[in-house]
Parts: C-alpha cells; sequence; structure tokens
C-alpha cells in the first residue's frame, strides 16, 4: 500500500509540475505576440515624439531683451542680462541663460517669446557631474541641438507607440513607413463626413414627414 501511495503522490506532483510549467509557457508565448519595451540604449534610441520638449534653443540675434520670458516663466528663470544703449535708444543683449536644472520645461518661455528665438529642441540627455554645468550660457543655448536620427552611431528607432499596426518589431520598419493612428487631415475629413450626415439628418425627417 504504501508503495501506491509513493507512486500516486509522485503521478501527482509530475502533473501540478507539468501544470507549472505550462502556465510559465504560456506567459512566454503571450509576450511573444506583445510589443518590445526595451532598446539597447545607448546603441539604439527612441526618436522623440514630434512635440517633445527637450533642451531649449536660443538664438542670440533674434531676442530683443524683452524679458516676456522671465514674466512667463513659473519660476522667472532665464536671466537676460542687457543694457540700454543711448546711440540706438534701445536695449542691447549682453547674456543670457537658462539654468536646465531649475527649468522644469513647461515651454512657457518658448510659447510667449515675441520674436521665436526660443524652441524646444529634442535634446534630452543633458546630465552631468556638476549641477552647475546645467547653467547653460548663450553660447550654451546657442548651439545645434543633437538629433537622434543625425547620428552616424545611433540606430534611431521610432517610438514604439506609434508603430504601425501589426507590427511587432520597430528595428526593420523603414523609415518613411507610416505611423499608427489616423493622419490629422484624415480626422478633419471624417469630422466634416459626420457633420455633413448630420445636417442632412434634420431635412431626412422632414421629406418623412
Ligand atoms: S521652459 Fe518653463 S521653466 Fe524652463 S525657462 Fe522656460 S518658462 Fe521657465
Ligand atoms: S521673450 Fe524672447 S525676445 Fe524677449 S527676452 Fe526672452 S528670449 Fe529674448
Amino acid at each position: 500500500m504504501k508503495f501506491l501511495k509513493q507512486v500516486g503522490d509522485y503521478a501527482k506532483e509530475t502533473v501540478q509540475a507539468a501544470k507549472y510549467i505550462g502556465q510559465g509557457l504560456a506567459v512566454t508565448f503571450d509576450h511573444m505576440q506583445r510589443r518590445p519595451v526595451t532598446i539597447q540604449y545607448p546603441y539604439e534610441k527612441l526618436i522623440p515624439s514630434e512635440r517633445f520638449r527637450g533642451r531649449i534653443h536660443f538664438e542670440f540675434d533674434k531676442c530683443i531683451s524683452c524679458e516676456v520670458c522671465v514674466r512667463v516663466c513659473p519660476i522667472n528663470l532665464p536671466v537676460v542680462d542687457w543694457e540700454f544703449n543711448p546711440v540706438s535708444k534701445k536695449k542691447q543683449l549682453r547674456h543670457y541663460s537658462i539654468d536646465f536644472g531649475v527649468c522644469i520645461f513647461c515651454g512657457n518661455c518658448v510659447e510667449y517669446c515675441p520674436t521665436n528665438c526660443l524652441s524646444m529642441t529634442e535634446e534630452y540627455e543633458l546630465s552631468t557631474y556638476d549641477r552647475h554645468e546645467l547653467n547653460y550660457d548663450n553660447v550654451a543655448l546657442g548651439r545645434l541641438p543633437y538629433k537622434v536620427t543625425n547620428d552616424p552611431m545611433v540606430t534611431a528607432l521610432r517610438e514604439f507607440v506609434y508603430l504601425p499596426k501589426g507590427v511587432m518589431e520597430p528595428h526593420d520598419l523603414p523609415a518613411n513607413a507610416r505611423r499608427a493612428g489616423q493622419r490629422p487631415e484624415e480626422i478633419l475629413a471624417q469630422d466634416q463626413v459626420q457633420d455633413l450626415a448630420q445636417d442632412r439628418a434634420p431635412e431626412d425627417i422632414g421629406n418623412k414627414e
């Protein structure tokens, strides 16, 4: 009897083990159907989204020292150092700086600058060992921004959320492949069709009556 019980227990444990292996493999196979969530940084980098708010770019020659950027900044961050030029009777910019160790990248300054001399870039790799190095002067701010797509050392990948429907692997995607979702013009066209249909609906009711 003892032997039979041992055989029964063994069989039960075998079935249990097979069940657990099956459960584990089910999770594995399920993940094979999902989009990847990792990239091989820094050899691969995601292309930031179109309205990404990265490091601010500044064009010294366009700035009129109006200080609107300072007033709209939630923390009055940009430093606009200007002096009055008695000959031209205008403000003359001497120095401009933004401390990215403090900036919250809200984009207010970019939005309200009357001469568009500020712009948001795709640059997000700003880490330094010394926080004071994050205080960018007008020379650092005027540097052309780094772009993932221009770096020959990096494989640029589309953001996973933008992969076209049914595409699981972003590595082989052609650069001109269409993004997931509808384009703005397609959404507008769709809205117009819906509006037309709504306009016609009361006429239809009237005709029926
Ligand atoms: S992005 Fe926002 S926080 Fe940063 S300088 Fe501009 S307004 Fe200030
Ligand atoms: S708002 Fe624009 S033009 Fe005015 S001081 Fe700031 S950066 Fe210069």
